[in-house]
């Protein structure tokens, strides 16, 4: 798709908001050094900040992907259109119907709008995907009267500004260089249709985070960093596909002739499209499969036991402790989660009390792998893991399990930390 020709409302400069562009350089013939330093340029003056790594978290422009020549690739969907205004009436026109967070307007002149309510003080935002044809982004008036249709009335509205976004299918070719790390939209761009641009950026920091948590403490391995682009870069393609087919089944896509007609053939048409609503979109609002579901299960830090794993789906979690699967949750009593006894740092599960760990509690402490053993007597927990002795990583995946320690305790806790090497 390309671009829209006009691409904000004439009225405004865009939407309002102070973008921050603090870091003006990076001083990249340090790169190749121990320390990078970078440069800031806060209200006070110039500051150099010495690093040893480096996040790149600046959006999806994201000038320092750029500076170091790492390309984005894949497509984009569509041009859509946002318009943010304030309407201190509107809501009073959804007594009749419930306001909620999202509404989707379906009808035979299809715009493929959304309209989410802002704050308490009247503002809006008013999403029309894909970009209606011949339609001029900044062309206020035209808009409108699309919101006025889905609506079924006039009212008034101020302020309004608008700017155009695009529905991407787009991921960075890696995810590591060297000792920089592309977090979040620097790395990965997505439709929004599945809310999980931020979810897959906080996923990152979380396998990004442990690692480098792991190397400065002195106990992550050599191979462990470029693990990050192994484990990240096929979840968020995975993620990504999932919200391109939402956006795709959307707009035209859910129009039926007839669909808004009081007949027979009416109603056919609308049963026909809820039927397609809850085939083919039930995915965008319900994804736990694609919230949970996700796993690292062809990571070479994690030691897989040849079990077959559940299948993954985008709408449907099934737990597993299959290792690389995220660790299934229980509440042990109320208000009392699993994920709380685990800690911050890696977490051997016991679930049978008779089972012996010293030599695998040895091998970590050997090579300084902060490790916590969680007993756990229970029988729904032994039931859901499947196994005695479950192995479970900072981020609260599963590293390895099996009923008793492994033979050779040292070997395990190199793969996991990334330091496997021949003997
Ligand atoms: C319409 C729409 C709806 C969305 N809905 C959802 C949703 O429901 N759920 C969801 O999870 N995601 C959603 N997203 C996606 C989500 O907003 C983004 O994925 C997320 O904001 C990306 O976070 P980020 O930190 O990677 O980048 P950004 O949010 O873009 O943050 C980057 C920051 O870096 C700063 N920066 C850039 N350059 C410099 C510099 N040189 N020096 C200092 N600072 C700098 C920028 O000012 C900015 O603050 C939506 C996106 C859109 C467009």
């Amino acid at each position: 798709a390309s671009p829209p020709a006009s691409s904000w409302s004439s009225k405004s400069a865009g939407i309002n908001g102070s973008l921050r562009r603090d870091i003006v350089g990076l001083l990249l013939p340090h790169y190749t050094r121990p320390h990078t330093e970078i440069l800031t340029v806060p209200q006070s003056g110039t500051k150099t900040v010495p690093s040893q790594y480096f996040i790149i978290a600046d959006g999806a422009q994201s000038e320092f992907r750029r500076k170091l020549n790492l390309r984005m690739e894949g497509e984009t969907l569509f041009y859509n259109q946002a318009w943010y205004f304030r309407a201190p009436d509107l809501a009073k026109l959804f007594a009749r119907t419930q306001l909620s967070s999202m509404t989707f307007f379906l009808n035979e002149d299809c715009y493929g709008d959304i309209l989410i309510p802002q704050t308490a003080e009247g503002h809006w935002l008013y999403h029309v995907t894909p970009m209606p044809e011949g339609v001029e982004a900044d062309d206020w008036p035209t808009f409108r009267n699309m919101l006025y249709r889905s609506i079924g009335e006039e009212f008034e509205v101020f302020e309004p500004q608008g700017r155009y976004f695009g529905s991407q299918v787009r991921l960075a070719a890696s995810f590591n260089f060297g000792r920089a790390l592309l977090i979040g939209d620097a790395a990965h761009l997505t439709s929004p249709f599945g809310g999980f641009g931020m979810n897959m950026g906080i996923g990152d920091a979380v396998d990004a985070g442990w690692k480098i948590a792991a190397i400065l403490q002195g106990w992550g391995g050599p191979r462990l960093l470029e693990t990050y682009t192994l484990e990240r870069r096929d979840v968020c393609k995975y993620i990504i596909e999932g919200a391109a087919h939402n956006n795709k089944v959307s707009g035209k896509a859910l129009v039926r002739p007839y669909m808004e007609e009081d007949s027979e053939r009416g109603e056919k048409a609308r049963e026909e499209v809820r039927e397609f609503i809850i085939r083919e979109k039930t995915q965008q609002s319900r994804s736990f499969g694609a919230q949970f579901g996700y796993r690292y299960t062809s990571s070479p830090i994690v030691v897989g036991d040849g079990t077959e794993l559940p299948p993954l789906q985008y709408g449907e979690y099934t737990p597993s402790s299959v290792a690389g699967c995220r660790a299934p949750h229980l509440w042990l009593s109320e208000g009392n989660s699993i994920y709380d006894h685990f800690g911050p740092d890696f977490c051997l599960l016991k679930l049978d009390p008779a089972v012996d760990t010293t030599a695998l509690e040895a091998a970590a402490a050997e090579v300084g792998i902060p490790l916590k053993v969680f007993l756990l007597d229970s029988d729904e927990a032994r039931s859901l893991y499947e196994r005695k002795l479950v192995l479970i990583r900072p981020d609260q995946h599963v590293a390895w399990r099996g009923n008793a320690e492994p033979d050779d305790c040292r070997w395990l806790v190199d793969v996991v930390r990334g330091a496997a090497s021949f003997h």
